[in-house]
């Protein structure tokens, strides 16, 4: 793990702020270390669930279709497991608030999130793209209809879409499952008008997430990250504010207030 540097300073949270307010077209990208923040173990790295039980298996989406109905059965088990138990409780943290006032702000125009967890729609943020799904909702991978997981009734396995009578699926992506269309458009459409990416609580190593912050970049755009250690991203990144996002976040959430009240007055 990389030796932990000092949180990030005044003069670089203002100059981050001034860059979003500077920015035509802000965007984030967010990850899993802002899930953590609020208790909900990664899957990658130390201490990381497949770390601790191992990789799930690359042809999970083929295995959810050669036998839809033990797979739902499986799902049905697993309700209480390390992964679904700590989702279950988990609250948005001071990370998730900032971003959502950033977007009521209207400075903040989209987010993508690699998060599976609820928490950005559970702080308010309505913008924004899930691009590995959501864990509470359900999703026809016939018509790409999502649901709400009350809203479908498991009395037969597996249950059918209500709209299409098409196969419904868990809407969290499995491995070796296409990003469903309709996000995958929302983050090209975006991530193309955008001129600044806030990458928050990930190392933007995960494809395609990773590719609509680079692409911006390439085009003459702005990075600015909010993570604890220095990764990968770093190098690219035009301003980096060290820290927990959750204490990052809320810090540049204010002085985008006071800079943009300043301007004003
Ligand atoms: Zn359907």
């Amino acid at each position: 793990m990389a030796a932990s540097a000092p949180n990030a300073t005044d003069a670089e949270i203002l100059a981050a702020a001034r860059a979003i307010l500077d920015a035509s077209y802000a965007i984030a990208l967010t990850g899993a270390g802002m899930s953590v923040e609020s208790g909900i173990p990664p899957f990658r790295g130390p201490g990381g669930l497949w770390t601790k039980y191992g990789e799930p298996p690359m042809n999970g989406y083929q295995i959810f279709l050669s036998d839809p109905k033990k797979a739902w059965e499986d799902r049905i088990r697993r309700q209480n497991d390390e992964l679904w138990g700590p989702l279950k409780v988990a609250k948005p943290n001071p990370g998730h608030t900032a971003l959502a006032e950033l977007e009521a702000l209207g400075v903040l125009r989209f987010l993508i999130t690699q998060n599976v967890d609820d928490l950005h729609r559970q702080a308010g943020h309505s913008a924004l793209a899930e691009i590995h799904g959501n864990w509470k909702l359900i999703r026809c991978i016939e018509c790409g209809a999502r649901f709400r997981g009350e809203e479908i009734r498991l009395e037969v396995l597996p249950p059918q879409c209500p709209k299409c009578d098409g196969l419904l699926k868990g809407d969290t992506v499995a491995f070796g499952e296409p990003i469903p269309p309709d996000v995958l458009q929302h983050c090209v459409e975006h991530s193309a008008r955008a001129d600044l990416v806030i990458v928050a609580g990930t190392s933007a190593t995960v494809y395609p997430a990773a590719g609509f912050a680079i692409e911006v970049k390439q085009r003459g755009g702005m990075l600015i990250e909010s993570n604890l250690y220095e990764s990968e991203i770093t190098r690219i990144c035009d301003i980096s504010l060290r820290g927990p996002t959750g204490e990052v976040m809320p810090r540049l959430a204010a002085s985008v207030v006071d800079l943009r009240k300043a301007r004003l007055s």
